[in-house]
């Protein structure tokens, strides 16, 4: 078997595949695959549309991963990052990128199809509900802000949540002193993450009596949490860049119109 390996080293090496990462550079191997399977995947590569030799290369930094096929004659090259697999053929991104190769996408090509896919599921304004944030969850403390939650599924059965939080920030009368009727001078956007919700996908209705308080529990939404805003994002001049700016996110999240959960 030893004898094998190095046979198929000796063969991988002579191809032009990189792939660089932790390690290094290395030659005929692809990270997380054997010389040998990594020189079956270089032969499944067809001659560029100009009839040029293929080339492969492949790099990975902070654990996300890049590879690009490429065309040594005419230029034309594919680069598909981890994320771009294709779920409906259940292919992964290095199988996506050698198929969309040999069909004879250019990345121009590519590009678009993903945009006008991402296009037709991107959220809209529409689909996130805000809903007026008081401080404690208790209306008789003002309205401090806003917030919208937003939640799917995940791969592993449980609930991915994610609540945008536009905090008004208002002007200052005198240095720490702002009153309730002072004029907002910036929104700002604010992060909470929740993995593995199991209950209600909402909050307790707020209510002036006030409610069980306890923060930082990712199973339930918690009366008090309302006002745990979790991480500052970025603060805005106006309203609308401040929802603009949380649907902007939402894609990064993998939230979209195929994965959200309609409530
Ligand atoms: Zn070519």
């Amino acid at each position: 078997m030893r004898g094998n390996e190095e046979k198929y080293q000796i063969e991988a090496e002579k191809l032009e595949i990189l792939s660089r990462g932790r390690g290094g550079i290395l030659r005929g191997c692809l990270d997380g695959m054997s010389y040998k399977e990594t020189i079956d995947y270089y032969r499944r590569i067809n001659k560029c549309t100009c009839g040029g030799t293929p080339k492969v290369d492949e790099i990975e930094i902070m654990g996300d991963s890049e590879i690009t096929i490429s065309c040594q004659s005419c230029g034309r090259k594919l680069v598909f990052t981890m994320y771009d697999f294709d779920k409906e053929n259940h292919l992964n991104w290095r199988e996506n990128c050698l198929k969309k190769w040999n069909e004879g996408f250019t990345d121009k090509e590519y590009k678009q199809i993903k945009d006008e896919e991402w296009e037709r599921k991107r959220l809209h304004e529409e689909d996130l509900t805000w809903l007026p944030a008081y401080p404690n969850n208790m209306p008789c403390n003002g309205e401090e802000g806003i917030y919208c939650l937003i939640f799917r599924n995940t791969e592993y059965g449980k609930i991915y949540g994610c609540k945008w939080t536009i905090e008004y920030q208002r002007k200052e009368i005198q240095p720490m002193t702002i009153s309730w009727d002072s004029p907002i001078e910036a929104y700002i956007l604010h992060k909470k993450v929740y993995i593995g919700i199991e209950g209600p996908l909402h909050y307790p209705e707020p209510n002036n009596k006030g409610g069980n308080g306890v923060y930082g529990d990712d199973i339930t939404l918690n009366f008090g949490d309302v006002s745990d805003y979790g991480d500052f994002v970025r603060a805005y001049k106006t309203l609308e860049e401040a929802k603009q700016g949380a649907l902007d996110r939402c894609g990064i999240q993998g939230l979209n119109r195929e994965t959200m959960i309609k409530i």
